[in-house]
């Protein structure tokens, strides 16, 4: 029998939070034909032991478990509480009416935040019937399990604003980093496969930019490294991606790697 590989990533979104095209834009790359250059906002499928667990739930998560087929959720990871990265929350109903309460893994301040925006799917008492629910799992900054699945999480700032990446096995997904301080940077090594954000060309308050993004890949030093939180400001996908050194590349929506 062949051995099914352990662990499958889809890019469900490979955006910035606008998402590209950008409404209203006649940006060159916003009318590209390219599909690579069309991205929805950023978010990952992780396929390992039967699982799925999604990282982030934006406000593509409809359209991304659909045009994915994901029939089952088993969990959901989120980096930060910004609105690219949260606001699909309510499109957990299919899943919470055939499995339950959805498990959700955050930050306390990040889970505080969907708290106060989702106040009905987080009620004890009087609930709309109808509204989703969820299962409540505080992070911090040490290793935890997903239905067995180890995962550790990797502390990065945003500007002044705290973001988890997420490492499992020898997969690491990283977004909205702007410093990565040693120690965590160190939580990396031997990875196969990176993932990172890179925004754009011109550097950013609170994103890696191209550069910064190859300067962090050369020092992990993965074997293979994938750009993601793109925005159309860094060009046309076929242009960027043959400018870049032979194992990094550009995500781009529903492309799916195995590690
Ligand atoms: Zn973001
Ligand atoms: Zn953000």
């Amino acid at each position: 029998m062949v051995k099914l590989r352990a662990l499958k990533v889809t890019f469900l979104g490979t955006g910035t939070s606008q998402g590209i095209p950008v409404i209203g834009s006649n940006h060159p790359v916003c009318r590209s034909s390219d599909p690579r250059d069309k991205r929805l906002r950023v978010s990952v499928l992780i396929q390992v032991d039967g699982l799925n667990i999604v990282v982030d739930c934006g406000p593509d998560f409809r359209q991304q478990m659909l045009s994915n087929n994901v029939d089952r959720l088993d969990a959901i990871l989120f980096t930060h509480e910004h609105s690219d990265h949260t606001v699909g929350l309510d499109d957990i109903r299919p899943y919470f009416f055939k499995q339950g309460d959805i498990p959700v893994f955050a930050h306390k301040r990040v889970m505080a935040s969907l708290q106060k925006r989702f106040d009905y799917i987080f009620a004890s008492e009087n609930k709309y019937p109808g509204a989703p629910s969820v299962q409540e799992h505080v992070i911090n900054n040490e290793s935890f399990t997903v239905k067995g699945v180890k995962v550790m999480p990797i502390n990065v700032m945003h500007n002044r604003v705290q973001v988890f990446g997420f490492r499992v096995r020898d997969f690491a997904y990283i977004t909205d980093a702007k410093i990565i301080e040693e120690e965590e940077a160190s939580k990396l090594k031997g990875v196969d496969v990176l993932v990172v954000n890179a925004l754009r060309i011109e550097p950013h308050h609170s994103h890696f930019n191209l550069e910064e993004a190859l300067k962090f890949i050369e020092k992990v030093n993965p074997k293979r490294a994938y750009l993601t939180h793109i925005s159309h400001l860094l060009g046309f996908h076929e242009e960027v991606q043959a400018e870049l050194p032979p194992n990094i590349f550009l995500a781009y929506d529903n492309l799916q790697i195995e590690i």
